[in-house]
């Protein structure tokens, strides 16, 4: 039996969630999930320069929608509260001084303007050795001051020994080895930790067992690591998941991707379930001796950190538009109708009447097929939403009418005044006998133009089911409004 562990996500709220935070999550979760432990959300918000507040409201949001819940956070409290670093200031202080006493860390006043030059010197050296000269090091306040570049607030860095250990075992890559760190800053000027320290003091006092996060902390590890050892305390094991890629392999990006934006899968009308299935093959097989798309339940029985790819997975967005489309196929009328109305909602695109619902509900399962996004409903539907005299009708129908168009119209209009059951089987026989048997003509020829008079276009959900579903009134309606303009 595993002892239960402890994860966590911790994302920064600097704009619209990044897609890797559900990512991390859902990984962070099964572990959690599959150990009986605990998933903890905790916001790291000491960059205050680029804070965003909505922010982390978004986060809380987008989570909720992917039913990545968790245990403790922000929002639900818990034994380790508050889960906001912004709220743990004096919590950070303590570890500071006991750095500053043991001399593993110590003030440096350079001012931003020194350290900018100092970048440009090194750079412009090809210097072997970049990063901070440790000016500072061993100097009291005042000898410092006599020095140029001395600025009033100093910030604390660490000081990283010549025998730094720069390597590190990774629950998924094995030993890592990561570059030689600089002497990083871990307490700014304004008082805020960095998150180099932020992060280690947290993880360690909310009892973190496994830090699970993106290849690009790899290089951060050994400071990490480092920052344990001074500080006498056990690092938690470590896992680095694989950076998501474009199919170009550059990194997805939320200046150049809108799908690295998690909001805008919501946006778009996928499924949280289609997106959380396909965040979890990206870095990991498909669960044995079932198709693509296990449950969670499922994914996390058989969890296991072996099984995760070390290679940058390809985002491919075909594959979740597959699985969106295969998710909408196995919900119930009822579930893709709450589905769509709650989409609409979320977009404020649409609010429909309790009768239009109704509608929707008969409609939905001609549309289910080959619906890809929830964002299609609506355009495919249309026409059933539309006041009779109000449908418009597309730029292309001539390319469903001929000569015969208006007797096709005509010989429709008086079928279905005397059709006996309105309901689509009786729909279709009376429109076949008076139009395709008695006028001779070819079904696709014979049901074109009706389609255009019902629903003002040449492509539509099926033609019968949309006659029944408008009932007899309307469909006559907008026939024979249709008819008057041949
Ligand atoms: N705040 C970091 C981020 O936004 C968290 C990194 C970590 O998980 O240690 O990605």
């Amino acid at each position: 039996m595993t002892t239960p562990a402890r994860l966590r996500v911790a994302p920064s709220p600097t704009g619209d969630p990044h897609v890797g935070t559900a990512y991390m999550s859902l990984f962070n979760l099964a572990y959690a999930r599959k150990t009986g432990g605990q998933f903890v959300l905790r916001i790291e918000d000491t960059d205050r320069q680029r804070y965003v507040p909505e922010s982390e409201q978004q986060v809380f949001d987008t989570l909720h929608w992917l039913e990545l819940d968790w245990d403790e956070g922000p929002d639900v409290g818990g034994p380790y509260a508050p889960d906001r670093q912004s709220g743990r200031l004096e919590t950070y202080r303590p570890f500071v001084e006991q750095l500053l006493e043991s001399g593993d860390a110590y003030y440096c006043w350079c001012s931003s303007e020194r350290l900018k030059e100092l970048r440009e010197q090194q750079q412009a050296a090809k210097a072997s050795v970049t990063g901070y000269d440790r000016l500072c090091h061993g100097k009291t306040r005042e000898e410092r001051a006599a020095l140029p570049g001395f600025s009033e607030n100093p910030v604390v860095r660490m000081l990283v020994p010549d025998d730094v250990s720069l390597e590190f075992e990774d629950i998924i890559r094995g030993r890592v080895s990561a570059p030689r760190p600089d002497d990083q800053v871990i307490l700014k000027a304004d008082g805020f930790p960095t998150y180099h320290l932020a992060v280690v003091v947290d993880d360690h006092l909310m009892g973190i067992t496994h830090v699970v996060r993106g290849e690009e902390w790899i290089s951060s590890t050994p400071k990490h690591v480092l920052l344990y050892r001074m500080l006498g305390l056990n690092p938690p094991a470590l896992a680095h998941m694989p950076l998501l890629r474009n199919t170009d392999k550059s990194k997805i990006s939320k200046r150049k991707n809108p799908a690295a934006r998690l909001t805008w899968f919501r946006e778009q009308g996928y499924l949280p379930e289609a997106l959380r299935t396909f965040l979890q093959l990206l870095a990991y097989p498909p669960v044995e001796g079932d198709t693509e798309v296990a449950t969670f339940e499922d994914f996390v029985e058989g969890f296991d950190w072996a099984k995760v790819n070390t290679v940058g997975p390809i985002f491919d967005l075909k594959k979740l538009d597959w699985l969106n489309g295969h998710y909408i196929r196995s919900l119930s009328a009822e579930q893709l109708t709450d589905r769509i109305v709650e989409h609409y909602a979320y977009t404020g695109a649409w609010t429909p009447s309790a009768e239009q619902v109704e509608l929707l509900l008969g409609a939905a399962p001609l549309i289910q097929e080959r619906l890809v996004l929830l964002s299609e409903a609506l355009p495919k539907l249309q026409f059933l939403f539309t006041p009779d005299d109000e449908i418009e009708f597309a730029d292309d129908i001539s390319k469903a009418l001929n000569n015969d168009s208006p007797a096709v119209l005509d010989a429709a209009i008086t079928a279905l005044e005397d059709v006996s059951a309105w309901d689509s089987p009786s729909i279709e026989a009376a429109l076949r006998e008076a139009v395709v048997d008695g006028l001779g003509i070819k079904p696709k020829l014979a049901f074109g133009p009706l389609r255009v008079g019902v629903t003002g276009s040449r492509v539509s959900p099926p033609l019968f089911e949309s006659m029944e579903l408008l009932g007899r009134e309307s469909t006559l309606a907008r026939l024979r409004r249709f008819r008057e303009t041949l």
